[in-house]
């Protein structure tokens, strides 16, 4: 696949070797008109046109590549209930009914998701063990401390705890951990095979799904749009929905300009002798790192870990070598371990770490989860498709705490975030 996913050697990766049988789906040809044009086929384009098809509307998914070949289908699996900005963080900015509100809906998000694989028996590796975010230092503990009490007091939401440093180091086999914050809720899964899952389910509801379409033009006339494709087919709807997360780029000024993509990386090891004996009761694990450490067992007992961030387009010539030390530094004991796969795909950041959800006229777009789209990007393609059916109030929520820009347009905005990233990573190193 072209552009920034180039290179990550998704191919070769732990879902790819262990997806679920997928058809191909034929490319766009001609002018086709429908209802709803959705531009990406990852989990929020596959949800926007699920509910919007189930609401009767004809539905046509653009896709560049693959379904799920976005970071959809290789993320690190994780679900996190909540944003990526904690619950006090999000009542300092925007005071308590407006902060609940946003946290109520990342709850729906994770029941959501959660609801969808079980009604329709998704295939995933679905594992409802809980989310771990590890202290890696004393004043880490305080923070979670106050975050729980905020979670339990404010957002009514009794389901996280804190763990002293004995109970952490019997939960996760890490010399790093000086306390965590266990949020039950919480668990992982195989992203490509619950985007693929998806996938059919929108299929089984009449969605058409175009493969290696890449939507090039997006125009605007009276009666709705024109999206157009690289070899100048054609969709011409109602309405647009753009889901093309940190892999969109022109199509709208606006939308890209409020994200901006960061290269990540993961490993999984080879099968592992005792895989319980690294993290007991199966959880995912991140830690309070700026640039998250991040990591959970597989279904056949391998390490699937993510770590290091590059600021810069080109991947490292081995993502392997990249992200071992990473590993060693969590798990000594794994020091030489086998890779039997390696990969990497881009995460989208906004500058406040919330996701950019709104509505400009006909066009509707949702992204830039900042790291926790596992369960957001299902929610935020739902809300896009509620909001073409009427109810539009909770995707105005999140349209309300818009992210701001950041500075110097599509060109400039790389040089300057690279500084203020490489700043917040020399703040962990210190
Ligand atoms: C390495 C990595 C690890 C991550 N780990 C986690 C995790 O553990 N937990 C978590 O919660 N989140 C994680 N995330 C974030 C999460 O994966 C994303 O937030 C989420 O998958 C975004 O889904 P999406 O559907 O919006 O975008 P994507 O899945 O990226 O889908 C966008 C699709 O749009 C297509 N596209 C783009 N432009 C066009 C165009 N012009 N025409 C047609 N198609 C186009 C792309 O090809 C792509 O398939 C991780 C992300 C990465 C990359």
């Amino acid at each position: 696949m072209a552009g920034f996913n180039a290179g990550l050697n998704f191919a070769r990766s732990y879902y790819v070797a262990t997806a679920a049988p997928a058809p191909a789906r034929p490319a766009l040809e001609g002018l086709v008109k429908a209802d709803l044009v959705v531009v990406g086929a990852g989990c929020t384009g596959l949800a926007a046109a699920l509910y919007a098809a189930k609401a009767g509307r004809s539905v046509v998914v653009l896709e560049a590549g693959r379904v799920g070949w976005g970071a959809s289908g290789r993320n690190g699996g994780q679900m996190i209930p909540g944003l990526r900005k904690g619950a006090v963080e999000l009542v300092k900015m925007l005071g308590v009914e407006r902060a609940r509100a946003l946290f109520d809906l990342s709850i729906e998000a994770r029941n959501l998701v959660v609801g969808l694989v079980k009604d329709h028996g998704i295939d995933c590796d679905l594992s409802l063990t809980g989310h771990l975010l590890g202290a890696l230092k004393p004043r880490d503990m305080a923070a979670f401390e106050a975050e729980v009490r905020c979670l339990n007091e404010v957002m009514a939401y009794p389901h996280a705890h804190v763990l002293n440093a004995a109970d952490a180091l019997a939960a996760v086999a890490t010399p790093e951990f000086c306390g965590a914050l266990v949020d039950d809720l919480g668990g992982h899964m195989h992203p490509l095979n619950y985007t693929l899952g998806l996938a059919r389910l929108a299929e089984s509801q009449g969605v058409r799904i175009c493969e290696m379409s890449r939507a090039v033009t997006l125009d605007r006339h009276a009666g709705g749009v024109r999206v157009g494709v690289e070899d100048g087919a054609a969709v011409e709807a109602s309405h647009a929905v753009l889901a093309g997360d940190a892999l969109l780029t022109g199509l709208s000024s606006r939308v890209n300009r409020r994200i901006m993509p960061v290269a990540n990386y993961i490993v999984a090891t080879e099968p592992l002798p005792d895989p319980q004996s690294l993290i007991s009761a199966g959880r995912a694990v991140s830690d309070s790192r700026f640039v998250v450490d991040y990591f959970r067992m597989t279904r056949d007992g391998r390490l699937l870990f993510g770590g290091g961030e590059r600021y810069t387009p080109d991947p490292p010539a081995d993502i392997g070598a990249f992200v071992r030390p990473y590993l060693e530094r969590a798990f000594p004991q794994l020091r030489g371990v086998r890779f039997d796969h390696a990969w990497g795909g881009m995460v989208s950041v906004t500058f406040s770490r919330l996701p950019h959800m709104g509505r400009d006229g006909p066009v509707l777009f949702a992204h830039g989860y900042s790291g926790q789209g596992v369960l957001l990007s299902t929610l935020g393609g739902k809300l896009m498709a509620d909001a073409l059916d009427g109810d539009a109030a909770p995707l105005e929520q999140f349209a309300q705490v818009e992210p701001a820009a950041f500075p110097g347009g599509d060109v400039l905005r790389w040089p300057l975030y690279v500084l203020g990233m490489l700043w917040y990573a020399m703040r962990d190193r210190l």
